[in-house]
C-alpha cells in the first residue's frame, strides 16, 4: 500500500492552471525528487500534499486516508515540511523553534519537549547551538534546525521545498549530508531540489514537472542515462 497517493490533481490560481491531472504514488522509505523549471508547479504540489494549499479536483491519500478527512493537527504531525527560507521564528532559540510544535501539536510537557528538541539538534550536529537564535546561526545551521524541527514530530513523510536554494554554495553540503543520512535511514522524503547530485545518489524516483504536468518519471539510472 502506498504511503502517499496523488490522484488526478488539478489546481489553478484564478484562471492560471498550475497543476494538471497530476498522479503518482510513493511507498514508505522511498525518496522522490521533483524537478522542473521555475513556475512548473513543484512548490504548489508539495503545498497541496500538506494542505497549505487546497486542490481544485482529484484526491490525495495518506496511508489510504483522503487528506481532507484527516484532522489538521494530525496532518501537521504526520507530514513534515522543510522550507526554502527555513521559516524559523526569529524570537525563539533553535530549541524553542523545535519545542513549539512538540508542545502545541503533540502536547508534550516543557521538559519532555526540550529533551526531545536537544536530541534532534544533536542528530543534525547542532548540540551546541540549542540556545542560539536564528540570526546567530548560518543559513546551513538554520536549515538544519528546520530539518530537526520536522524530524522531531516523528512524521511519516517529510516534504522538502528547495531546502538548499537560499544557501551560500559553501553551506549546501552540510544540509545535503543531513538529507542523505535521512534517506539512508529510511525516511520517506518528497523533495523539490535542483541538486542533481543528491537526486542521482539518494532518489529512488525522479519526477519531471513541466507546466504543471508530469512529463517523465522513473529511477535516476533510467533518467540520467545518456541517450
Ligand atoms: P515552482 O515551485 O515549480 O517554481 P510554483 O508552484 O511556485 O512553481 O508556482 C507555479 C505557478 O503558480 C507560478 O506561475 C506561480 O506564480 C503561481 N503561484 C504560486 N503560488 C501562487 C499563489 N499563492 N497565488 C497565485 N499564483 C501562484
Ligand atoms: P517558490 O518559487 O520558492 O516556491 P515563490 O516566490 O514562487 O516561491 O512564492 C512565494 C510565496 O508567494 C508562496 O506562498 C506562493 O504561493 C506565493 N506566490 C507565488 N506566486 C504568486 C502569485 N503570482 N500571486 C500570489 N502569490 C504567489
Amino acid at each position: 500500500m502506498s504511503l502517499l497517493r496523488v490522484d488526478s490533481v488539478d489546481k489553478s490560481y484564478g484562471n492560471e492552471p498550475v497543476l494538471h491531472d497530476v498522479s503518482f504514488g510513493m511507498d514508505r522509505q522511498q525518496v522522490e525528487v521533483i524537478v522542473g523549471p521555475s513556475g512548473s508547479g513543484k512548490s504548489t504540489l508539495l503545498r497541496c500534499v500538506n494542505r497549505l494549499t487546497e486542490i481544485d479536483s482529484g484526491e490525495i491519500y495518506l496511508d489510504d486516508e483522503e487528506i481532507h478527512t484527516v484532522d489538521e493537527n494530525e496532518l501537521r504531525r504526520r507530514v513534515g515540511m522543510v522550507f526554502q527560507d527555513f521559516n524559523l521564528f526569529a524570537h525563539l532559540t533553535a530549541r524553542g523553534n523545535i519545542t513549539l510544535g512538540l508542545r502545541e501539536v503533540l502536547g508534550l510537557s516543557k521538559p519532555e519537549a526540550e529533551a526531545k528538541a536537544d536530541d534532534y539538534l544533536d542528530r543534525v550536529g547542532l548540540a551546541d547551538q540549542a540556545e542560539s537564535y536564528p540570526a546567530e546561526l548560518s543559513g546551513g545551521q538554520q536549515q538544519r534546525v528546520g530539518i530537526a524541527r520536522a524530524l522531531a514530530m516523528d512524521p511519516e513523510l517529510i516534504l522538502f521545498d528547495e531546502p538548499t536554494s537560499a544557501l551560500d554554495p559553501e553551506l549546501i553540503g552540510e544540509v545535503l549530508t543531513v538529507m542523505e543520512d535521512l534517506a539512508e535511514g529510511g525516511m520517506t522524503m518528497l523533495c523539490v531540489t535542483h541538486e542533481m547530485g543528491f537526486a542521482r545518489s539518494a532518489a529512488d524516483t525522479i519526477t519531471f514537472l513541466d507546466e504543471g504536468r508530469i512529463v517523465e518519471r522513473g529511477p535516476p539510472e533510467q533518467l540520467f542515462e545518456s541517450p
